[in-house]
Parts: structure tokens; C-alpha cells; sequence
């Protein structure tokens, strides 16, 4: 089994170099925008290009020629924007209005040949007279430093991000390592089903863990957007700064929230001995979140992202099933009464058998079944007898009891 990781490690550059480090930036970007941009104008059956085997040669010696940028930050700027494109294209396909990738962000993305990695070190690949040395600086008590110094950890490529407000660099290193599999080939599964929702909790299980307030992320997302609209109609030059820099400021906020939602998942299903959690296809969830922004699909989209590589450190797999039903069919055992009436907003009360239930977590546990029920369907492998849903370690009506709040 491959474990993965990022290791994010903030950069100590040399105050004489930092120009040199903002510049590759800056033609990084606007790089990836030219390679970007003509992928966007199509081929000549005005196809969106996505390949980046096709883009490359399009744009590659020009942009070589006016900016000389480094050629192995030209090769990943293709990397990035095709990326990107290709993205635009699936948003496409799933019948999305998609608009040309714009690139704003303070990022340069680096393989392996433009960064070399060295115990306290890296260099990097810049303007300017040669390469730029950079030292990591660690807080105390970081696993960063475990990742990244030695040999147990292998580095790959790596994204070197700019943090305006705090004027620092930051080096997000994708890193792996392979480990002995312990699980594969385990027979018995059990199952942790999850759903996700736009207000209320982020995430509750079929164990009854709630997790993530989802109110405070769309609260702060508003927040965001309020002052972004008031710069955005104060149209200085310091406005967009500003812009910028909250917009930054906000990503980051939202992706470490979920990325403590998705920490606390996983966990949740290593602690109950899960060897499959299984979510909603969000493809398909139209009825019950047909409301959901685009921000807020994608943070649920983002929040199974991350449960899948957390997720797959622990040896458990992340699937999905189609989501009809599950809010409206009764989850206690031997009943499975389908009714719209079933349910009132956080109250799940079922029309037949009388069972109470928060409505959240009896979608959970219909979530986990139809996914064992799938299984037992299609009668893939032996493993399918040992199938269990966990309920255990709800109170003995079943009722839920939220060990996380
Ligand atoms: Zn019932």
C-alpha cells in the first residue's frame, strides 16, 4: 500500500533572492494562462484542447522566447493549465456553465527536476543568478519535519505558494512511502455511510458522529463574498489587493476546515474498524441538495477528496451509491418504510414502525446499507456474507447520540 502526503514547510528565502522567486512567479502564471488561453481557443474542430501532449508545442517556443522562463517550469506550467482544462471540460460534460481557467493565484508548481530537495534545504529553479536556496522553517511540534528530512519519505513535485498578508513562502511537497498492506484481503467489511449537507452538520456517519458545522462555512463563505462585492465596487488598485489577499485568506480558511471534517472522518471509520466508507454520488444528488451552491458542492466534493487519500493511509476504500431514497426510507432494522412523510427537516420519524431518528444520521445508515445491499446484489467475492452495518456504538433504541459536536 502507497501512503501519501503533503508536506506544507514554510521557506526561509534569502532577502536578495525574493525577487527573483516572485518574477518566476508572476511568468509562471501567466504562462500557465497563454498555454491556457489557446487551449481554450480550441482545435480546428474548436475542441477544447486538454491534452497537454497536443498544448505543448503550440505555445512552448514562444513562451521560452519572450519570457526565458526556466524549460522545466515551462513543461509544468502546460501541466497546470491542461489540468485545469480538463476540469473546465468535465464541468462541461456534466452540463455546467464553464468559463475560460483564469489564473490568479500566487502559486509556481515544480517537478522534480526544478526543485532538488536536501536535508534542511531546497533549491529551486528562478531568475535570476542560479538557483534559489531556500532553508524550511519548522514549528515545534511538526510532522513536517519528519516528512521531509531523511529518506523515509520519497518527495516528488511540489507547489511553492505566496502568502501576501504575511509576505511568506510556503512549499506544499507531495510525498509518499510504501507500506506493508495489512487489510487487503480482509473478509468481513464494515461499512461506515456517510451524508453530507448544506446546512446543520458538514457530515454525519452510521455511527452517529456528527461532524463539521456546516452553517459557519456558509456563514464565512457570505462574509467573503460581502466584502469581495464592496472592493470589488470601490474598483482601486489597493481594492483588488485586498481582494486578493482575502480570497486567499478564505481558501485557506476552508480548506483547513475541511480538512479537519475529513481528518475526523477517517478517523471515525479507523476507529470503528471501517474497511469501506461509502457517500452519496453527488452526480446524481439532485432532490435533497438540488439548493447547493457551487461553493457548497464543492466542498462536498472536496471533503471526499480528502477522505479518499486520508482514507487510503488507513487501508480503507471510499465508494459512492446513487442517493434516491435515502432521506425518506426508514433505516431500522427489518422495516425500510419509504415515505416523503417520514421526514421533517431534522426529525425522522417513520409513518409505519414509529421509529425516531435524527433525519441526518438515519440517511447515514440507509447510505451504509444500500451499499451492502449493492454488494450482496452483485455478489462480488466471498466477502459479501460477512457484510455488517456498524451501529454499535449508538445506545440500545438505536437512537443517535452525537460523540462530536
Ligand atoms: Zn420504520
Amino acid at each position: 500500500m502507497e501512503l501519501q502526503r503533503t508536506a506544507v514547510v514554510k521557506l526561509s528565502v534569502p532577502n536578495e533572492r525574493q525577487d527573483d522567486l516572485k518574477r518566476t512567479m508572476d511568468t509562471f502564471r501567466d504562462a500557465s494562462q497563454r498555454f491556457a488561453d489557446r487551449g481554450w481557443q480550441g482545435d480546428d474542430s474548436g475542441y477544447v484542447i486538454t491534452s497537454r501532449s497536443r498544448l505543448q508545442p503550440l505555445v512552448y517556443d514562444d513562451i521560452r522566447e519572450d519570457t526565458g522562463l526556466h524549460s522545466d517550469l515551462t513543461v509544468a506550467a502546460v501541466n497546470h493549465a491542461s489540468d485545469a482544462l480538463s476540469g473546465c471540460v468535465d464541468r462541461m460534460k456534466e452540463g455546467e456553465r464553464t468559463s475560460k481557467p483564469v489564473f490568479t493565484s500566487n502559486t509556481t508548481v515544480y517537478n522534480t527536476n526544478a526543485i532538488t530537495y536536501f536535508d534542511g534545504y531546497c533549491s529551486l529553479a528562478a531568475y535570476g543568478s542560479g538557483r534559489v536556496h531556500a532553508e524550511y522553517v519548522y514549528p515545534d511540534d511538526s510532522l513536517q519535519a519528519e516528512y521531509m528530512e531523511g529518506d523515509e519519505w520519497t518527495k516528488q513535485g511540489a507547489k511553492l505558494r505566496y502568502d501576501c498578508q504575511s509576505d511568506t513562502y510556503y512549499l506544499h511537497v507531495s510525498v509518499k512511502q510504501e507500506r506493508e498492506d495489512s487489510s487487503e484481503g480482509a473478509e468481513s467489511r464494515t461499512v461506515l455511510g456517510v451524508d453530507r449537507n448544506v446546512d446543520g452538520y458538514l457530515a454525519v456517519t452510521s455511527t452517529g458522529a456528527f461532524i463539521g458545522n456546516a452553517d459557519l462555512l456558509n456563514h464565512k463563505r457570505r462574509e467573503y463574498e460581502r466584502r469581495r462585492n464592496r472592493l470589488q465596487q470601490t474598483g482601486t488598485r489597493n481594492a483588488h489587493l485586498t481582494i486578493q489577499s482575502i480570497g486567499d485568506t478564505f481558501a485557506n480558511w476552508s480548506e483547513d476546515f475541511l480538512h479537519q471534517a475529513s481528518k475526523r472522518l477517517v478517523k471515525e471509520a479507523a476507529s470503528q474498524d471501517c474497511s469501506v466508507i461509502v457517500f452519496e454520488d453527488l452526480k446524481r444528488i439532485r432532490d435533497r441538495i438540488s439548493g447547493a451552491s457551487k461553493f457548497q458542492q464543492w466542498a462536498f466534493r472536496e471533503l471526499k477528496r480528502q477522505a479518499e487519500y486520508k482514507a487510503r493511509a488507513h487501508g480503507i476504500a471510499v465508494e459512492s451509491v446513487h442517493p434516491a431514497y435515502t432521506s425518506q426510507r426508514c433505516s431500522h432494522t427489518n422495516c425500510g418504510f419509504t415515505h416523503e412523510d417520514n421526514r421533517d427537516g431534522d426529525e425522522f420519524a417513520c409513518q409505519k414502525c414509529g421509529k425516531e431518528l435524527h433525519s441526518d444520521y438515519n440517511a447515514a445508515r440507509n447510505i451504509a446499507h444500500r451499499y451492502v445491499q449493492n454488494r450482496l446484489k452483485s455478489g462480488s467475492g466471498r466477502a459479501t456474507n460477512h457484510l455488517a452495518l456498524k451501529s454499535g456504538t449508538l445506545n440500545g433504541n438505536g437512537d443517535y447520540s452525537p460523540s462530536t459536536v
